[in-house]
């Protein structure tokens, strides 16, 4: 039988994380992915619960240890920036708002990247245009008119993916938004962070922080706003930082610093809280995995782990490429769907709500500080603790190793 081949669509987390698994077990492995090269933006990550697990199970926790980030917690700040609250990274034993073992987003997709790109091909700065299935795979045409044949095609292309668009039906249909939106971005770091996670809410539904990264002088950014939907460019990020202009101009702590910071950051970053909600991942032989299929939302805390298990249980269960059949795979993505639903079921669910990541007034400020303090006190820490820190936990992860 000819080595089945499986093409996967975006190199985010999900994507080269699944390639890993696959060209373990016998796949030729194709990524294509629509950016120039990996792309590096983004936040810290953490691997707590399920998602260390799987890094453990590919061996690459070393690696991700050496990027760990110096983290001592989170602090909330008043205009001023003196501290209204604290949470310590020690909170929830290491695994509250900030865990105990977090690393750069683009680390994670670094060390993934790095070793998955001798066994897998990679094609950037192009992407899937077409997809028809036929009995035997599926004939797929990218954007320079290429044509590929595959056994299987997974979306891993993110919350707007194109191949559930091409597979599944338009965005709308499974995208649920959340009342806001999010710029993450690169800033000089002007208050010595130090180790903190520094949050500052202002009335009018604002929210702007900053966290640390591997260079003292350089910051994470971001700064997020409620709001009912608004018509915006996706790829127009001038009109994206004029919207954040418009609300964060003059709006008090290091706001208007991290506004020219946006002007000026290369992985600047803008979307919508949004979820993803799919009654089914499988369209025939196509399949979703991470934030394509069920994103959680950024304030869930949850699309790493969500990624990192997802490809973890469709890789294990399409097991090793020798014993891949027509049949085969229906079963094994079907397998995939019952095994993952309920632990996506428990991420969607965490309290994740916008109008309490930022607040529309100075009250509910007040009123969310004090609940970040209460939560890690008795009697409400066990309460906090189950709703939101330890979720990441909430599967049994399969035994691959043997089968
Ligand atoms: C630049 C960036 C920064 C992020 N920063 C944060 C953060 O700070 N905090 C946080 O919680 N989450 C962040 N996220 C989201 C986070 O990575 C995901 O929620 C989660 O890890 C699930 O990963 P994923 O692989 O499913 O999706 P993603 O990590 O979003 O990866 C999807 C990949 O698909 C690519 N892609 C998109 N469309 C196409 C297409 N048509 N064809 C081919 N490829 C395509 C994208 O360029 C991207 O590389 C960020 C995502 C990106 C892309």
């Amino acid at each position: 039988m000819a080595q089945p081949t499986v093409l996967i669509s975006g190199a985010g987390i999900a994507g080269p994380a699944l390639a890993l698994w696959l060209s373990k077990n016998g796949y030729r492995v194709i990524v294509v992915e629509i950016a120039k090269g990996i792309r590096a933006g983004g936040q810290t990550v953490d691997l707590r619960g399920a998602g260390g697990d799987v890094v453990e199970r590919m061996g690459l926790m070393p690696q991700m240890r050496a990027h760990a980030l110096v983290q001592r917690g989170v602090g909330w700040v008043s205009s001023d920036g003196s501290r209204r609250a604290e949470m310590p990274v020690t909170a929830f034993d290491g695994n509250g708002l900030v865990s105990k073992l977090e690393i750069l987003r683009g680390d994670l997709v670094d060390v993934l990247y790095q070793a998955t790109k001798e066994t897998v091909e990679y094609r950037f700065n192009t992407r899937i245009s077409a997809l028809h299935q036929d009995d035997d795979g599926v004939e797929v045409t990218l954007a320079d008119n290429t044509k590929l044949r595959a056994d299987l095609v997974v979306g891993a292309d993110g919350p707007h993916s194109a191949v559930r668009g091409m597979a599944f039906g338009p965005e709308e249909r499974f995208v649920t938004p959340l009342g806001g939106y999010n710029a993450w971005f690169s800033a000089p770091d002007h208050v010595g962070l130090d180790g903190w996670y520094l949050m500052y809410m202002a009335p009018g539904g604002l929210n702007a922080s900053m966290r640390p990264t591997h260079d003292p002088a350089m910051a994470k950014a971001g700064l997020a706003f409620a709001s009912g939907p608004i018509e915006y460019d996706r790829h127009d990020l001038d009109q994206q930082r004029q919207l954040l202009v418009d609300r964060f101009a003059g709006a008090g702590w290091q706001c208007d610093a991290l506004l020219t910071a946006a002007q000026q950051a290369d992985d600047f970053y803008f979307d919508s809280f949004l979820q993803v909600d799919m009654p089914a991942w499988v369209s025939g032989r196509v399949v979703l995995v991470g934030d394509a299929g069920y994103c959680a939302s950024p304030l869930s805390g949850m699309g790493t782990s969500l990624a990192l298990v997802g490809a973890y249980l469709l890789a294990g269960e399409l097991g090793h490429a020798d014993s891949f059949d027509a049949q085969q795979i229906q079963d094994a993505l079907q397998r995939y769907q019952t095994k993952m639903r309920p632990y996506v079921d428990k991420c969607q669910d965490i309290p994740n709500r916008v109008d309490r990541f930022a607040p529309n007034s100075a009250s509910d400020i007040s009123i969310n500080i004090a609940v970040m303090k209460w939560m890690q006190r008795w009697p409400f820490r066990p309460i906090a603790a189950k709703l939101w820190f330890t979720v990441a936990d909430s599967i049994e992860l399969p035994d691959y190793s043997t089968a």
